[in-house]
């Protein structure tokens, strides 16, 4: 029996989770690990089960934006090393020791604060990644001396261990190369700051997915794998480029909860913003905005039905949405797919991405707690 009442799940492809990692490790240095990227549970695929299956398909570890990601990855039984992303406020920090999690650090202060905290209560060392900002704007030191100064922060602390350097391209998915190299120098730069220091390096990471197909030669000691493991392109641009032939993993499908053939016009949904034709088939879905199929959509989206397209008529409401369907007789049970293949046809995130005016990334991390996963 299946463990969740609805009509409406997501597909995971576990096959096209490995397929993926299995292509990047190709594309990159032998030398060079993989780092899967498994915030916003795994990008709305699940964390725990796209970890593991990375884990297990050559990854070397995990990362995510946020502590309590960690800490549901570790609940789930991972031992494999982890990476917090983001910011974590440093009164966390003795979660991360008990948790042995690897934290980012950009502050002298924080790093004050954060050993302070984990002296206090004689808690185990924490490794410590330190983020440059090459040109994100978003977190990061932005000098040599800043670089410095909290590196030297770091060596004076018996409880935080200097693991790892990195930095996040802004443009990397354009055509035009002039931010992503003059991100990559500043990052060059930084590294020669600290060997000129006397240093040795940490564990150094600069690649998104979009880096890593551009520039696999940037690898350093590991890439930070995320929207390639999904199967999805960081860019239609880098879709088009081909270096790497990619698997999508998530398919969203859904059963017909009614159907009506109308044989004179009504009004279709919220707002009667559509209207049907006499004898027009109307099949109501059992998903809406409320799960992240989103309103957008309104009289402008499609599903599959049978192989073919249908279009999404009236506004999508919030946990219906209605469909003209046009080939073949729809009953009640019958399989639609929102985003994925039927047949011949699919319906891809890129797609969907466009027409509600997004990038893919943010497509299946719509996708919430209310829709089971099912993994294939
Ligand atoms: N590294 C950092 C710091 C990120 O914030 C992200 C995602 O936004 C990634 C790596 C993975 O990027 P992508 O999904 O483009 O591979």
């Amino acid at each position: 029996m299946k463990p969740f009442c609805r009509d409406t799940w997501v597909e995971v492809d576990l096959d096209a989770i490995r397929a993926n990692v299995e292509t990047f490790r190709r594309h990159i240095p032998e030398k060079t690990e993989i780092m899967a990227v498994v915030k916003a549970d795994g990008y709305g695929h699940g964390a725990v089960q796209v970890g593991r299956e990375a884990l297990d398909a050559g990854a070397d570890s995990l990362a995510v934006a946020m502590l309590d990601e960690a800490v549901v990855l570790r609940d789930a039984g991972i031992t494999a090393p982890i990476l917090v992303l983001g910011y974590t406020p440093p009164e966390s920090v003795g979660i991360a020791s008990k948790r042995q999690v690897e934290l980012t650090a950009y502050s002298e202060a924080w790093i004050r604060e954060a050993d302070r905290l984990l002296r206090q209560d004689q808690l185990e060392p924490v490794g410590i990644h330190v983020k440059a900002d090459t040109g994100m704007g978003r977190l990061g030191v932005r000098t040599t001396d800043e670089l410095l100064g909290v590196v030297g922060a770091l060596e004076e602390s018996d409880k935080l261990r200097w693991s790892g350097l990195f930095t996040h391209y802004a443009c990397a998915d354009e055509p035009d190369d002039t931010h992503v190299r003059r991100q990559h120098e500043m990052f060059q730069a930084f590294l020669q700051a600290l060997l000129a220091s006397g240093r040795k390096l940490p564990k150094v990471h600069c690649c998104n997915t979009a880096a890593a197909i551009a520039h696999p030669e940037w690898g350093y000691d590991t890439i930070r794998l995320g929207i390639g493991l999904y199967g999805l392109y960081p860019s239609p641009y880098m879709k088009e480029r081909a270096d790497v032939s990619l698997i999508p993993a998530l398919s969203l499908k859904t059963r017909i909860a009614h159907v009506k053939v109308a044989e004179q016009p009504i009004t279709v949904s919220y707002g009667a913003t559509y209207t049907t034709e006499p004898n027009e088939q109307v099949a109501t879905l059992p998903i809406g905005y409320a799960d992240g199929y989103s309103r957008l959509l309104s009289n402008r989206g499609t599903v599959l039905f049978e192989g073919s397209r249908a279009s999404i008529i009236g506004r999508v409401c919030m946990d219906q949405t209605m469909v003209r369907i046009e080939s073949g007789e729809a009953e009640v049970g019958d399989e639609v797919v929102l985003y994925g293949r039927q047949g011949e046809e699919e319906i891809s995130l890129d797609e969907v991405a466009a027409l509600i005016g997004t990038i893919n990334y943010e497509v299946p991390c719509m996708l919430n707690y209310r829709i089971p996963k099912v993994y294939m």
